[in-house]
């Protein structure tokens, strides 16, 4: 191969990086913009700008302009670095960051323009770019490595991968100085076409994984919108009411509430305040149940609990607690001396009965609740359970 064509042979690594740059930040721009990618394509645009400048530059003018080229390989890192510290939620200290970029780019100036020095060059960047990428270390050991996705672990191994290969290409380079020569060696040198094709493989890697990350951070945000109420936070009247297997074999406790003439508060002090009064509900009735137990909002003013793995007998202290919390509110935005109450219908789950079929029991006890004069809590007697 000539030394044109090896050129251009060379190039297509850098150019294949540049795209995965692209195409790194237009799904970061289609996909709700996690900031890890486009932390991710900075780190893939500015490794490609270092990879091509040492691909076309013959290695005296690469020397002249060796304070100009460090930082594309400092940002490579640091985009690289960061874009992992985002993902796993994870310390990275721009601090240290910004020491070892500095403390980097005053020595390549003196081993380029005071000292010509190659050697030392490749040393100053192996070490200050390790150092950069080793700073994660702590943090990464103190993860729970099985409570991670296959992605973060992924993401991991490559990180790991991608040091070893910062630390090791130099320590390659200065034992076979030829093969800095780039690409006019190309086809002798297997330094270099290791350089190039490890950094292209690392980068298709890198690239698959984030955008998988970013794939199921997209996923899981639909997830949670599809079972979440917009208003309150709770469970929706879908996710409510979604198979629970569990239920049957443990009982079960199901509670429909309603807050009393709810229409009054909206007319009086106008909708916003009616909503701020649905999220103070929401909230009491969550810190009153356990984390196991369901909380939904199963229509306007109506909210349904399913306590799970208790019975009726066990139950009714709690609610009857939560009938006498909502009475003593002061509600956020309203005079202090606005009273709100709230009545409750509450059922065991039966056997073989749907969270359906048991709401609909649940509201016959609601109703009756309405019906005694509201403020209360009517149960379905065990007369009736049987
Ligand atoms: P009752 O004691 O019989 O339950 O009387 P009520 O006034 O609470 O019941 P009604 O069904 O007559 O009125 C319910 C009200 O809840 C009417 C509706 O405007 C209001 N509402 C429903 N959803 C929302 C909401 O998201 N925000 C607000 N602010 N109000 C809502
Ligand atoms: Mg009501
Ligand atoms: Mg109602």
């Amino acid at each position: 191969m000539d030394a044109v064509a090896a050129l251009y042979f060379a190039l297509i690594v850098p150019t294949c990086l540049w795209l995965l740059a692209l195409v790194g930040a237009g799904v970061w721009w289609g996909m709700g913009r996690p900031a890890y990618l486009l932390w991710y394509s900075v780190a893939s645009l500015f490794g490609g700008v270092a990879l091509a400048a040492q691909t076309v530059m013959a290695p005296h003018a690469y020397s002249k302009i060796a304070p100009l080229l460090s930082p594309t390989y400092i940002l490579t890192i640091t985009g690289l670095t960061w874009a992992l510290a985002l993902r796993l939620k994870i310390h990275m200290s721009w601090r240290w960051t910004l020491v070892v970029a500095l403390i980097i780019e005053v020595l390549v100036i003196y081993f380029s323009q005071v000292q010509e020095n190659l050697s030392a060059r490749l040393t100053v960047m192996a070490v200050g770019l390790t150092a950069l990428l080793l700073q994660l270390l702590p943090s990464l050991v103190r993860l729970h490595w099985r409570a991670l996705s296959f992605i973060d672990q992924g993401l991991i191994c490559g990180y790991g991968l991608y040091t070893a290969f910062v630390v090791i290409r130099p320590v390659l380079l200065l034992w076979d100085p030829e093969s800095f020569a780039a690409p006019f060696a190309l086809g002798v040198s297997l330094i270099w076409l290791i350089t190039l094709y490890g950094s292209m493989i690392m980068g298709i890697g890198f690239t698959g994984f984030f955008l998988a990350a970013a794939g199921l951070d997209s996923v899981q945000q639909l997830r949670n919108e599809r079972d979440q109420d917009p208003l309150t936070g709770l469970l929706n009247r879908r996710a409510l009411l979604a198979p629970w297997p569990e239920l049957a074999n443990n009982g079960a406790v199901v509670v429909l509430c309603d807050l009393d003439h709810f229409k009054h508060i909206n007319d009086t002090w106008g909708h916003p305040a009616g909503d701020t009064v649905l999220n103070t509900l929401a909230a009491l009735l969550t810190a009153n149940v356990r984390p196991t137990d369901r909380v939904g909002r199963y229509g306007g003013e109506e909210f349904v609990l399913v306590l799970h793995g208790t019975t009726l007998a066990a139950a009714l202290a709690r609610l009857e607690s939560i009938r006498t919390q909502v009475a003593k509110t002061v509600w956020p935005g309203l005079p202090p001396d606005t009273r709100i109450t709230l009545s409750l219908g509450a059922v065991a789950l039966r056997e073989q009965e749907s969270l359906t079929e048991c709401i609909a029991r649940a509201d016959v006890q609601l109703y009756a609740a309405k019906q005694g004069g509201r403020d209360r809590l009517c149960w379905e007697k065990a007369a009736q359970l049987s």
